[in-house]
Parts: C-alpha cells; structure tokens; sequence
C-alpha cells in the first residue's frame, strides 16, 4: 500500500475540484458533497466512519486520498483567562503553534501559516531557527478543527498571526480561507479573519483585488525606514513610502480598515519623536494602531517599558490618532510567537 505522502491531501481540496475528481474516477458527483460534510462539519479522520457512502467507494478514496491530522503534542492552558496554547505535530514530524484565547465577543483562534519564516524580524521568535516549509491549506484547516475538538469551543474568529509570513504562502492561505468560508464547511465569515503580514507589498496589492473582507493587520514597528529596516529586513526590499502606498490602495479597493501593529520596544521605537513620525505617516488614513508591549524572547535583549508604551499610546491619541495598547491573555502560559515550538525543538 502506497504510503500517505504519495495520495491526495482531501482536506486541501474545494468541494468543486473533488466533485471534477470523482466523476472522473465514474462516480456519482453527489457523492462528493457528502464526503465534504464528512470531512468538514463532522470532522471525521478515516474514510471508514462514513456511513452512507457505499464500502467500495471507501475504500477506493483511502487507497487514493489521505485525511490529513494533527497531533496535538503540548497544551498549555492558562488558569487566569482560558487561554489555550496548543503545539502541533505535523504528519512530517515538523512542528507548529496555535493559541485559543477569549475575548468577550467569543473565541477567537491565531492559526500558524508556515514552519518557522524567512522573515527574520529581529524580536520574534519564529524566525530564528529558520524557514522549513509553508503549510497546506489541509494543515491551516486542521489547526481549527482540532483545536475545537479538544476543547470544545468554537473558533468564532481567526486571526492569521501565528508563525509564519502568510503572504509568503500566498496561494495556499488564499485556497484556505476559501475552504473556510465555505457554507458546506466551516462557513466562518471572512469578516471574522484577521491576516497579519511584515509587508509583503505587491502581495498586499493582490490580495486587495480578490476583496475577500477580511482585515488586514500591517507589522509595522517603526515610523522611519532606518529604524524599520534595523528591526525587520523585509522593509530593505518594500520600504515604508512603498507599503503605506498599497495600504492606501488596499483601503480604497475593500474599504477595511487597516490594522497597524506596533510592538513598543524600549529604546528602539518608543520616543516621543516615534510616536509623532509614526503619527504623521498614517494621518489621514481610516486605520487603528495596536500596540504590542514586546514580548520577551530569550534569545534577544527586547523589552518593554510598561510606562513607555502607556506614555506611547497617550502622545498618539493627543496627536489624533486611534492607537490602543493590545491585553495581554494568558500571561502565565506566557511565550511569544514561536517559543513553544523553539523550546521543544531544543
Ligand atoms: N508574519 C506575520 C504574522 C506573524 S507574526 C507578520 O509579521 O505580521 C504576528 C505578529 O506578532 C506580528 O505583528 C509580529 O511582528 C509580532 N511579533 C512577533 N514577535 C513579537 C514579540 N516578541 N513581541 C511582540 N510582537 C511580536
């Protein structure tokens, strides 16, 4: 029997190509949409638990297809606030972070897009070990589901802000989020997704015309392309004038505003004269400004100053903008973006 890397990954595929397949292995086309509510809303994990497909067909979909899983091999779960931190094995035995946390609107879910990143913004710690792979649309999905079926919550809201570049996986986070917001699926609205990006221009630039309604949320971390460019490479290859030129854009062609992230960093970016850079560079524009105290990681000296980042957030309110400091979830199971997986692989 061929091994699960040789077959199909089902779960990376939309009702409509696995419909193209079936008919053209001679089966029933409806077949399909019965297989998809298997997969998606009764999340099942082996062809053989679906009842009302006949034995024959089963079998012939596990010979051809694999159900892509996720192992969950690390939970934290914080006793303050409910939040849960998840690690993942893949079916490669690569490694990958989720963490459910909840806000009073519901739960929202921050899903990982890649294994480790190119990126190499200097405070975060996925990119440390570096870049091994980009994730299937199957292993976004699964990140959800699973999380939901071990805690028995429901993902109302996603936000993209995991490991990885999502826009540096282009193609497969937009398959994804096709398949999520599929009404035979999960059919979550993609009013409840947040993609977050260090600022892949001409990606911004694409992403904006398929006007999928989600929110965009922009890494941005400075004001100035020295001080951006000293913390996060990616501003060497898209500079600040060229990405606030396509946020522009992306606000006029979906009319979302963008969200702004500004991790405070003490000494680096959280000066009176920042925040009126930061501020004159967004005047005018429809957006919010989160800012993020940065996390400690223990490979790099970062830090915050809790006093710096209120004075912070206080001189851009004076200054007109919309700028709120972001709550910190699950302080005690605390570990920045990446860490969990970084300890573990150690
Ligand atoms: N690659 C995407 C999404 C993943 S990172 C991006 O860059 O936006 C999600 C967010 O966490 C980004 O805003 C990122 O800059 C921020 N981040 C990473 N490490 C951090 C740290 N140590 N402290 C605070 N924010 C951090």
């Amino acid at each position: 029997m061929e091994s699960d890397n040789e077959k199909i990954d089902i779960l990376s595929l939309s009702c409509e190509e696995f419909t193209a397949q079936l008919t053209e292995m001679g089966e029933k086309g409806f077949r399909a949409a019965q297989v998809y509510e298997w997969l998606h809303i009764k999340r099942t994990q082996n062809f053989n638990e679906m009842s009302n497909i006949p034995l024959e067909l089963r079998t012939k979909l596990s010979t051809k297809y694999c159900i892509k899983r996720l192992i969950i091999v690390k939970r934290l779960e914080s006793a303050i606030d409910n939040t849960i931190k998840y690690l993942y094995r893949l079916s490669d035995g690569e490694h990958i972070e989720a963490v459910l946390m909840e806000y009073h609107h519901g739960n929202s879910l921050c899903i990982s897009t890649q294994v480790g990143c190119k990126m190499g913004c200097k405070f975060c710690a996925s990119t440390i070990a570096g870049f091994r792979r980009s994730l299937m649309p199957s292993e976004m999905l699964e990140q959800i589901y699973e999380a939901e079926r071990d805690s028995g919550r429901r993902a109302d809201s996603l936000v993209l802000m995991g490991i990885g570049e999502p826009l540096d996986n282009y193609d497969n986070v937009v398959k994804f989020l096709q398949l999520l917001s599929d009404k035979r699926g999960k059919n979550m609205s993609l009013r409840h997704v947040s993609l977050s990006t260090c600022g892949i221009a001409p990606k911004i630039y694409e992403l904006a015309q398929l006007k999928l309604g989600l929110t965009l949320s922009v890494s941005l971390h400075a004001a100035d392309n020295e001080s951006r460019s000293g913390i996060m490479p990616v501003n060497k290859v898209y500079p600040i004038e060229d990405l606030i030129e396509v946020c522009r854009q992306y606000y006029e062609k979906t009319g979302r505003r963008i969200s702004f992230e500004y991790a405070v960093i003490n000494g680096v970016n959280d000066s009176l004269d920042d925040a009126k850079r930061l501020a004159s560079l967004l005047k005018g524009m429809n957006c919010h400004i989160n800012l993020i105290p940065v996390n400690k990681i223990k490979e790099r000296s970062y830090k915050a100053d809790r006093r710096s980042v209120t004075a912070f957030a206080e001189a851009l309110t004076r200054l007109g903008m919309n700028a709120t400091v972001r709550r910190t979830l699950g302080a005690d199971i605390n570990a920045a973006c990446g860490q969990l997986r970084r300890e573990y692989e150690i």
